[in-house]
């Protein structure tokens, strides 16, 4: 099953992949902050979903 992590704020779509990596990994690629709409990031469950 892939693994989504996505902006809570505008939906937009940080990580999709069948490859499993671990969230914060993923934060750090974007510098922390949504490309879409600057909101800053943290994986927390209030600001990032992850699905599986
Ligand atoms: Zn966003």
């Amino acid at each position: 099953m892939p693994q989504r992590i996505y902006c809570r704020k505008c939906g937009f779509i940080l990580y999709n992949s069948q490859e499993l990596i671990c969230p914060s990994e993923i934060l750090k690629r974007f510098g922390d902050e949504c490309p879409r709409c600057h909101k800053t990031l943290s994986f927390n469950p209030q600001l990032v979903s992850i699905s599986r």
